[in-house]
């Protein structure tokens, strides 16, 4: 058993013009199939070969010797949930139970944009900007190059990339703008949703 590169939940020219299939093409066909590669690379032959991709990120990121192993196992897990927090003609308000969970976390839609856009913006350097769910709390967080919030305890809900192949290519240096078009184009409120029925309240 090896890990596999899941298909792309959209055709690589879905979400144009807001993140063009050039992009999707570099970034998915290349940046996330070489970490796949890699941590296939990593395992074989291991006694990982045959573990679950979240198994191998909460071995790996407990071992100092592995951080190999964890940075390309994590970017394997950040890209494929990324790819599916985006769908065509996402963005906007989302609505019912989840439009009215980010109201009483945040205060209003608005408040949860601004927040969210912060966390993604000021990230210094790579990596990523979340919406988890931790101790039954909503919370907006970023984490630094391949680091994810499975390993600390809470659930993803929502994720942006924003590493500068996420954003180069269409957005070049404007990562606020990247943001704001993800929040206004691009987010997949039902992915979200779903994400935080599974997740259950505690
Ligand atoms: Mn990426």
């Amino acid at each position: 058993m090896s890990i596999a590169l899941p298909p792309l939940p959209y055709a690589e020219d879905a979400l144009e013009p807001h993140y063009s299939a050039k992009t999707i093409s570099f970034h998915y066909g290349k940046h996330h199939k070489a970490y796949v590669d890699n941590i296939n690379k990593l395992i074989a032959g291991t006694d990982c070969e045959n573990k679950t991709l979240e198994e191998i990120i909460l071995k790996s990121a407990a071992d100092a010797t592995k951080t190999g192993w964890f940075n390309n196992a994590a970017q394997v897990w950040n890209h494929t949930f990324f790819w599916n927090c985006m769908k065509k003609g996402g963005g906007g308000r989302p609505c019912g139970d989840l439009a009215a969970k980010l109201d009483a976390a945040f205060g209003s839609y608005e408040k949860f944009v601004e927040q969210f856009k912060t966390a993604a913006v000021t990230r210094f350097g790579s990596g990523w900007g979340w919406l988890v769910l931790e101790n039954n709390a909503l919370k907006i967080v970023s984490t630094p190059n391949a680091e994810t919030p499975l390993t600390k305890g809470q659930v993803p809900l929502l994720t942006v990339d924003v590493w500068e192949h996420a954003h180069y290519l269409d957005y070049q240096n404007r990562r606020p703008d990247f943001a704001q078009t993800f929040l206004d184009k691009l987010v997949n409120w039902d992915s979200v949703a779903a994400n935080l029925s599974k997740a259950k309240w505690k």
